[in-house]
């Protein structure tokens, strides 16, 4: 007996029955932009071994005007058609099944030649939009019905047709972007013409025995967007038009509520999807933040959705759905909702892969391939680098011998998941230390290795991690500072003034858990008032007019930085602006172009700019130092002085700008080469 008897349940739809509740989520990962075409149907010929019921595409442009970007990958021409082909014979060989999205941006194509129903611009591009003509409305139509009917010719299962997030069908949804006077704006069933239109079309022109799915915005979070009875009475007309299934959109793209970053609650939004439940025949899936099998079964289990969808934890593990199935969860690699290695790439400009999972759009590129000489290897240090070199070693079939002077293993990852919305990190370290337990890598813990331990090894990794930088400023020794790690390590008590010096990543989570009594991403309900999400059946777009309703924060934090630039303008492309306006609601103060002059009883003293001028007291009682990493290379230089030749990664090897990112990709590749 199954532990997931919903999800793993088949789901009928007529002329086809999938094999359970999974779908894999369209994500724009950049592989179809490489034309590799044989790379494109690896990456998702492994998410089908991996027993998901059904995969989507990339959007894909049905025209030039509706890319995303100019160049962005679409089926354009029956020429593409051959390219297409070779994705989906890939995928039925592997017994799985995939729909093409077709995705039409209207003004969010950052593209000069962008179309909308009006010419209203979009807060995230800076290309105002045509005004189509009815003509031109015709035009988009067809160019959609024959991308789906190319999508059928090049064999792939389904389509799905992009209508939510503030894509192009959205646009024409509300008075806000359609301002048209015409057929195809004014009243609602106006502007709801459009997409209905498209799906009508799209099965007339596909027949009976073909998946359409509508990606419907459930809840827009935007201003002016749609009232809850325009969503029914839309769904209403998209089942009657025809689709197959329709699928959760949440939020547009502009939206400046949070949707799917780490600190937002799991399944924070499936209780919208409820609501449309009972209204339409046709099987609703639901989305946004579920990302391990017991959250799906709940989902399903609380009558939320008839199936759910999952994105990027198809990044982090290929094979979810089948560890799921054969009861073994605690192998899942659990996508942290970290946006680093996936969203972060896509907006700018690179390949996505994954954090947790270097080999995630690398699948051709990066095997892991049994060792042809199995070799002795000593690892030293468990933390994110240290852990991914092991285990990869360990998997090619070499033996490991892991060594950390901590009771535990994680290093670092146990800071981050300390801090307030950054729970995820734990199922991470869990995770590390299930896959160490049942692979044949020899832990030792509480061990501080020395040269002398580490003769005999073909191999030597050094992973010793970094140590605190020392900012060297006068009265950092006094009893009022700390350093971050006595903060999230050690937790030692923090006065109720606070002021932080330097403001990169571990600046910004030392502010959050300085601020923070109780984490609202454990707090459905409080993590919606803190952002002011309402129940979209009482307010338009689901925003509450009374706006954000932080909790307020639990000390009074001063965050700083030398540099003159705006504070975090380096964290994550996708998340930055999250961590800021987190901060920003609860008063804390952002300071930069600083001097640090010196710190006593009275607090941090500072000047500002060259000439150090404006001197200012920043009162505080306590003061806490954040003010970057060196590498900890100890271990590392006694052995190259013994003339040996250790393998040093993670930051024990480039402390600056580490992650753990970058850390967990270095580990994987070398021990791959091993
Ligand atoms: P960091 O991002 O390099 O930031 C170091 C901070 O210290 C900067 O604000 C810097 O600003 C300041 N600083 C540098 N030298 C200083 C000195 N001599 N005296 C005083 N201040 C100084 O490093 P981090 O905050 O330690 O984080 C380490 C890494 O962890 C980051 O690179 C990041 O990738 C990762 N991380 C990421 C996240 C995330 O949210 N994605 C969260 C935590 C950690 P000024 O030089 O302008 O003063
Ligand atoms: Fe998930 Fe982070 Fe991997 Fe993206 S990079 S798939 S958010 S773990």
């Amino acid at each position: 007996m199954t532990q997931y008897p919903t999800l793993l349940s088949p789901l009928d739809l007529g002329h086809v029955t999938l094999p359970n509740r999974v779908l894999m989520g369209s994500m724009h990962t950049g592989l179809e932009e490489t034309k590799d075409w044989n790379r494109v149907a690896e990456f998702y010929a492994d998410r089908a071994r991996g027993g998901v019921a059904l995969m989507v595409t990339g959007g894909m442009a049905p025209n030039a005007e509706g890319g995303v970007f100019p160049g962005a990958a679409g089926l354009f021409s029956d020429d593409d058609i051959a390219n297409h082909r070779i994705v989906t014979d890939r995928v039925h060989n592997a017994g799985g099944r995939i729909a093409m999205q077709i995705l039409h941006a209207g003004r969010y194509a950052y593209s000069p030649k962008c179309v909308a129903p009006s010419a209203v611009k979009s807060p995230i591009s800076p290309f105002p939009p045509q005004e189509l003509d009815a003509d031109g409305i015709e035009k988009q139509i067809a160019d959609m019905v024959t991308a789906a009917v190319r999508a059928q010719e090049a064999g792939y299962d389904g389509v799905e047709v992009m209508g939510s997030e503030g894509y192009f069908l959205n646009q024409f949804l509300v008075e806000h972007t359609n301002r048209r006077t015409d057929e195809w704006g004014g009243s609602y069933e106006n502007r709801m013409r459009l997409p209905v239109e498209v799906v009508r079309r799209v099965r007339e022109a596909v027949g009976q025995n073909f998946i359409v799915i509508y990606r419907l915005s459930m809840i827009d979070l935007v201003p002016k967007g749609s009232t809850w009875d325009e969503v029914v009475t839309l769904a209403k007309a998209i089942e009657a038009a025809g689709a197959s299934i329709i699928n959760t959109g949440i939020g547009w793209h502009e939206a400046r509520i949070p949707t799917i970053a780490t600190s937002v609650p799991r399944r924070a939004f499936t209780w919208v999807t409820k609501k449309l439940m009972g209204e339409v025949s046709i099987p609703i899936i639901t989305s946004n933040r579920i990302n391990t099998p017991e959250v799906g079964e709940a989902v399903l289990a609380d009558g939320c959705a008839d199936m759910i969808s999952m994105a990027r934890p198809f990044l982090a593990d290929a094979d979810f759905v089948a560890k799921a199935a054969a009861g073994t969860p605690e192998k899942i690699a659990p996508c942290i909702a970290c946006n680093q290695a996936c969203l972060d790439h896509t907006f700018g400009g690179k390949l996505s892969s994954c954090l947790v999972n270097p080999r995630a759009c690398h699948e051709t590129e990066l095997p892991i391939a049994t060792a042809i000489t199995a070799k002795t290897v000593a690892v030293v240090g468990a933390g994110p680098a240290g852990l991914s070199a092991a285990l990869t070693a360990a998997e090619r079939g070499h033996a490991v011998t892991l060594f950390d002077k901590a009771d535990r293993v994680g290093g670092q990852l146990h800071m981050a998941a300390s801090v307030p919305g950054k729970e995820e990190f734990l199922g991470l370290i869990t995770y590390y230390e299930t896959a160490v337990a049942t692979s044949n890598i020899t832990l030792k813990l509480n061990t501080e290795a020395t040269a002398s331990d580490l003769a005999t090894f073909d191999e030597v990794i050094i992973a010793t991690g970094v140590l605190p930088r020392n900012p060297g400023i006068e009265g950092q020794d006094g009893p009022n500072v700390l350093s971050y790690i006595d903060v999230l390590r050690h937790k030692a008590p923090v006065g109720e003034r606070v002021a932080i010096i330097g403001a990169g990543g571990i600046g910004f989570d030392v502010a959050e858990y300085l601020v923070t009594n109780d984490s609202p991403t454990e707090n459905l309900a409080e993590w919606l008032e803190e952002w002011g999400v309402a129940d979209p059946a009482e307010h338009r777009g689901g925003i509450d007019p009374i706006g954000p309703q932080p909790e307020a924060p639990s000390r009074q934090v001063t965050l700083l930085q030398r540099k003159a630039e705006k504070l975090g303008k380096r964290l994550g492309k996708t998340t930055g602006w999250i961590h800021r306006a987190g901060l920003q609601m609860k008063n804390v103060r952002m300071v930069g172009g600083v001097n640090y002059e010196r710190i006593d009883a009275e607090g941090l003293h500072v000047s500002y700019g060259e000439a150090r001028e404006n001197p200012e007291v920043i009162a505080c009682d306590t003061v806490v130092l954040c003010a970057g990493q060196l590498s900890e290379r100890t271990l590392a230089d006694a052995l190259t002085s013994q003339g040996k030749a250790p393998h040093v990664i993670g930051g024990a090897d480039v402390a600056a700008e580490l992650d753990a990112k970058r850390a967990i990709d270095q580990g994987t590749r070398l021990a791959a080469a091993l």
